[in-house]
């Protein structure tokens, strides 16, 4: 796979006249005092084109210097790189990307020459990516995820606007500290609510439980108040890890069969995820396999398929008795990035209770 082979491959290999007018740099160069952001390009619809035969459009095709160079006004706003780590479609995000992913984020961020990240990806995945990064990232500096879900060359294409938002977003000082963001459409999410709630139209994403963190005018950052991040907030270090443990999820829908779940623990998974219905309840016989799941060790995450409210412990389903953990605000996809994260330090239900009760 070509994932990180360009890490090397960052564009500006010197600087040129041109470059002082355009504000792109070398990473790592100060220059005139202003704020320096690194672009990482994953791939996705906002590196998309329009092709004439098949499907409409091909994902992870325009590469990062392409991105940057559509979106002249970047100049205004920032010094800037880019860097391509990977040109893929988001469905075939994994989770050996994600860790190469943190690491990158992290060790840019622990130097003294980027003050601000921007993450262009693809909306399918994104908002996993995100939390995923907002729990193995450890930095004050913004981190911003931006897509787009119209390719470039579409009428009304996103990408550019999108782009010129999210770098705004990452070269303003009041982003610090505010965990992992996701700018897209004209509004900024933190990366644990944010979610993708349309296929096709605008706005694409919502925080149906916080809502935005703020909104972006021309280029232009607004914040609206919030209260900070939690203290209790997990973090993991994934600078060592080479592999996350398995999770799976399992989804709830009327005369479900148990047999999704008796595959994943036959599978080894060592966690289950229920996007259940209503408040995560769960149809008789699936209860039952993941109890005898959670009895061997499994760990079992409830969450709900219902896109806002909480999933709270012991509402319809006694968890204190089978050993279950309710998954709070996170949906169910986003309590798989948690899980597996929390699955590196410990399989006993109350602990993994408390770090979802922190996040
Ligand atoms: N399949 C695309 C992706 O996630 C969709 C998009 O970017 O909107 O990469």
């Amino acid at each position: 796979m070509a994932f990180f082979s360009g890490l090397k491959k960052i564009f500006s290999p010197a600087r040129t006249a041109r470059e002082e007018s355009t504000g792109k740099i070398e990473p790592g160069e100060k220059v005139r005092g202003r704020p320096r952001v690194h672009v990482l390009a994953t791939g996705g619809t906002i590196a998309g084109r329009l092709v004439s035969t098949g499907p409409r459009y091909r994902a992870g095709v325009l590469g990062v210097e392409a991105l940057l160079d559509a979106v002249p006004a970047l100049r205004g706003l920032a010094d800037y790189s880019g860097e391509q780590v990977a040109n893929i479609g988001s469905q075939d995000m994994d989770d050996d990307l994600w860790l190469k992913l943190a690491r990158r984020v992290n060790e840019l961020l622990d130097g003294q020459y980027t003050d601000g990240i921007v993450i262009t990806h693809g909306t399918d995945t994104l908002e996993e990516t995100a939390c995923f990064l907002d729990l193995t990232v450890r930095t004050p500096k913004p981190v911003v995820l931006v897509g787009a879900i119209r390719p470039a060359g579409a009428l009304g294409a996103d990408g550019a606007v999108n782009l010129l938002d999210a770098v705004s977003v990452a070269a303003n000082p009041g982003s610090a500290g505010r965990g992992v963001l996701v700018v897209m459409h004209g509004s900024l999410f933190e990366a644990r609510d944010i979610t993708k709630v349309s296929t096709s139209g605008f706005p694409a994403f919502a925080a149906p439980n916080s809502g935005p963190l703020g909104q972006l005018v021309d280029g232009r950052v607004y914040y609206g108040q919030r209260a900070g991040l939690s203290p209790k907030r997990p973090f993991f270090d994934v600078s060592r890890l080479d592999k996350l443990p398995p999770v799976g999820i399992v989804y709830g829908h009327s005369g479900v069969s148990d047999a999704p779940v008796k595959a994943l623990v036959e599978a080894g998974c060592r966690g289950i995820v229920s996007a259940g219905v209503g408040s995560g309840n769960l149809h008789h016989d699936v209860l039952a396999a993941l109890a005898n799941a959670s009895s061997r060790g499994v760990v079992v995450v409830r969450a709900s398929r219902v896109p806002s409210g909480l999933t709270l412990r012991n509402m319809e389903v006694d968890d204190n008795r089978y050993g279950f953990v309710a998954a709070g605000m996170l949906n169910p996809q986003k309590a798989r990035v948690l899980l597996q994260l929390v699955l590196t330090r410990t399989r006993k239900p109350e602990e993994v209770q408390r770090m979802f009760d922190g996040y």
